[in-house]
């Protein structure tokens, strides 16, 4: 069971989570679930639990670049910060994001996760849907009735000049703002 374990680690950190060399079972367990709820190639229970169907995905994600999606990898929603570098994302924002790049063609994610440190330093909101692994910060391409229209994100920031920035899944975390992918909250940077 332990060398099973070590596999599942060692896989892990392959694709990009950032586990200890002694990783504790909390540890493990916390990156196993990160990367149940990211997969989007298929719906896995997110359990933190490393049962066949994990497996499974484990191996098709490491047999395809890391990919979570048919496009993005773990490690592009990965923190940024010095000292986190952990992952969390969605799989519900992951598959809005292949909608969004049908649109916009290749997409680079400039933020996804931020752990608590990161998140002060590049001045994000103190309840930031990207403290959950729910938001990610996309370059200028889309008009906000184009990313509206894929009614997949119930968080929209748009620039000056009405060209989407960041997309959020607020509605299936924490939702301060009551945004909903038929009614988003929409907001303006300066
Ligand atoms: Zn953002």
């Amino acid at each position: 069971l332990k060398g099973a374990r070590l596999d599942i680690a060692a896989d892990l950190r392959a694709i990009g989570f950032p586990l200890p060399r002694s990783w504790t079972k909390k540890q493990l367990r916390e990156a196993i679930s990160d990367f149940q709820r990211g997969f989007a190639h298929w719906d896995l229970v997110i359990d933190g639990y490393a049962g066949p169907k994990t497996k499974r995905a484990l191996d098709y994600c490491l047999k395809n670049g890391g990919r979570c999606s048919e496009h993005f990898t773990y490690r592009e929603f990965a923190s940024k910060g010095s000292s986190d570098t952990t992952i969390k994302v969605h799989r519900a924002l992951v598959r809005g994001l292949e909608e969004y790049r049908e649109e916009a063609g290749s997409t680079a994610i400039l933020s996804g996760y931020r752990d608590d440190e990161h998140n002060d330093h590049v001045g994000g909101a103190s309840n930031s849907q990207h403290l959950y692994g729910n938001g990610a910060d996309v370059p200028p391409i889309l008009w906000l009735g184009e990313v509206k229209a894929l009614r997949r994100f119930s968080g929209i920031g748009i620039d000056s000049s009405g060209k989407v920035r960041h997309v959020d899944v607020r509605h299936l975390g924490p939702n301060t703002t009551g945004g909903t992918i038929d009614d988003p909250t929409i907001w303006r940077y300066a």
